[in-house]
């Protein structure tokens, strides 16, 4: 059997001391998979990677939402090192020409990760009102700034949009407490959008939410969060991911990690690493109600549908 991670990151600093090790793991457990990048550098490293390896490496190229605000820093995505305290103090514009080049590679298979995260500045905004709360009053950022922040998240993503159509290539989405905007921007840019126009990564909203990126032709991947108790997947507001699923048609479901993030159970609390994608199939084989070798057969089918692998 052969599965597919579709969106993963072992091109991160997480991996640094046994990277070579986890994707061989992986590609022996019949797992191929798709290195996702955030910014300019875990975009180049992805493509790098995905060079060194025949088949089943694959790579995506793109801007994240939460890397055109400053500030943004996360230790196993960048390590902790003196190259990623200087990035913390960028937030970065989308430069067509640059991710235009990474993309003319034949081993990047879509564009992303793009899209929106209103979530990651409301978090933001609650942290720093608390820092701030006992030094001086008010704090946080102020309504102006969240606009201007989200402003330049639309203007990012619309051009990876125009980017992945100028490329004729599929759209790797994330989205964060923002499908309304994601919807609205996609719906407006639908001339822009292919027949298989991409993937809605790590999918958190709701049916309804699911029933218009589906009419736009979109597909979903689901990761390691499907395998946890049941719970509302966007802080009440999203869809129940069991129901979700089971609305999605069989060829519309992608699976994912997320790696190092979000490890699916029994590994729960750990790093993640691409191989794990096989309790995720378990889970959408089980919510489905087929079997694993079904599920598994569809979502490579889907998967080489989407990529064009
Ligand atoms: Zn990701």
């Amino acid at each position: 059997m052969r599965f597919i991670d579709a969106h993963t990151h072992v091109q991160f600093a997480a991996f640094d001391a046994d990277r070579e090790a986890v994707v061989l793991r992986a590609l022996e457990a019949g797992v191929w998979l798709v290195n996702v990048g955030t910014q300019k550098d875990t975009s180049a490293s992805a493509v790098e990677l995905a060079r060194k390896y025949k088949e089943g490496v694959y790579a995506a190229v793109g801007l994240h939402p939460a890397h055109t605000a400053k500030s943004f820093h996360d230790a196993q995505e960048l390590g902790g090192g003196e190259a990623a305290k200087g990035f913390t103090s960028r937030g970065e514009e989308f430069d067509h020409t640059y991710y235009r080049d990474l993309a003319s590679d034949s081993k990047v298979v879509a564009i992303g990760e793009c899209g929106l995260d209103y979530a990651a500045f409301v978090r933001e905004r609650s942290e720093r009102s608390q820092k701030r709360a006992s030094a001086e009053a008010g704090g946080g950022l102020t309504q102006e700034e969240i606009e201007q922040r989200k402003q330049k998240q639309r203007q990012a993503f619309e051009a990876q949009i125009r980017l992945a159509h100028e490329l004729e290539k599929p759209l790797m989405i994330h989205c964060r407490g923002a499908f309304e905007d994601l919807i609205r921007l996609l719906s407006t840019n639908s001339k822009f959008l292919g027949p298989n126009p991409g993937i809605i990564h790590f999918f958190t909203g709701t049916l309804d939410d699911a029933s218009k990126l589906l009419a736009l032709g979109f597909s979903f991947t689901f990761g390691g969060a499907i395998t946890f108790p049941p719970r509302l997947a966007e802080q009440g507001r999203g869809g129940n991911y069991d129901e979700v699923i089971r609305a999605i048609p069989m060829d519309r479901i992608l699976s994912e990690t997320d790696a190092p993030y979000v490890a699916p159970a029994p590994h729960r609390g750990k790093r993640n690493e691409p191989r794990y994608v096989i309790e995720v199939v378990r889970k959408l084989a089980e919510l489905k109600q087929v079997s694993v070798q079904a599920m598994d057969e569809q979502i490579f089918e889907n998967a080489k549908q989407v990529f064009r692998i």
